[in-house]
């Protein structure tokens, strides 16, 4: 059982994953800034279910995840949420999913929206030339995070990505979900940061406060 059954119309989709351990304005930002852009017909959100890079520190009950993402992305049309990273087994590995995904949305053109930090990363992940030929990717700029060498080492892993890899410009947000979950846990503001919904559900469910 998939819940993407009303995204069958869509011809162009971006696909915005991560864990959101909290989702916020930054994540909210790029997948905003890349829908326009690209002229996407809807950015899906999909919160991981096990991430497989982040076992040092507890990450949040996939639920839990999603209920703040459902918050986070009631009031834009444009976007969308799924859960088939957390229903799926084991580890969520993005291959994975847009092979899932592909399957599903057989004639759609895939965006896989991400940060600079995770594009360096997904060198690392499984199978990072099948990736770009399953999906075209968006790779958003992010404080701290410079693009430039980047892409010089994309070249040497993943070469002919040209027409396949897209950079983005977006306004520059330092703002992280490990911040925000320090921030609680040491009694910090997080408004501003977040919306505000997700920052009531936070405090209501005494989420990051003994982390
Ligand atoms: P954590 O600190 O727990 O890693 P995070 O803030 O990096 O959390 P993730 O859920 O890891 O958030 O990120 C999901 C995606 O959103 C990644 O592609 C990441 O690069 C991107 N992203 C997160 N924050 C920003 C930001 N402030 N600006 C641009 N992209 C961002
Ligand atoms: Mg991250």
């Amino acid at each position: 059982m998939h819940d993407l059954e009303d995204l069958k119309s869509a011809q162009t989709l971006g696909i915005m994953g991560g864990t959101f351990d909290p989702i916020h304005f930054g994540h909210l930002v790029a997948a905003e800034t890349a829908r326009v852009a690209f002229g996407l017909d809807k950015v899906l959100f999909i919160p991981t279910g096990q991430p497989p890079h982040k076992v040092e520190h507890r990450v949040t009950d996939p639920w839990e995840r999603f209920e703040m993402v459902k918050l986070a992305v009631a009031a834009n049309t444009g976007f969308g949420l799924s859960r088939i990273e957390i229903m799926r087994e084991g580890p969520s590995y993005t291959i994975d999913t847009l092979r899932e995904l592909r399957g599903i949305l057989v004639d759609a053109d895939l965006h896989f929206i991400t940060g600079a930090d995770a594009l360096r990363s997904m060198l690392s992940w499984r199978e990072p030339e099948e990736i770009i030929a399953l999906t075209k990717v968006i790779s958003v700029s992010r404080p701290g995070y410079p693009l430039q060498d980047l892409f010089e080492t994309i070249d040497q892993y993943v070469p002919g990505h040209q027409d396949r890899i897209f950079q983005l410009k977006i306004p520059a947000l330092a703002i992280s979900s490990t911040d925000i979950r320090a921030r609680v846990q040491e009694g910090r503001p997080i408004r501003y940061l977040l919306p505000d919904d997700v920052k009531s559900y936070i405090e209501k469910r005494g989420f990051y406060r003994d982390s």
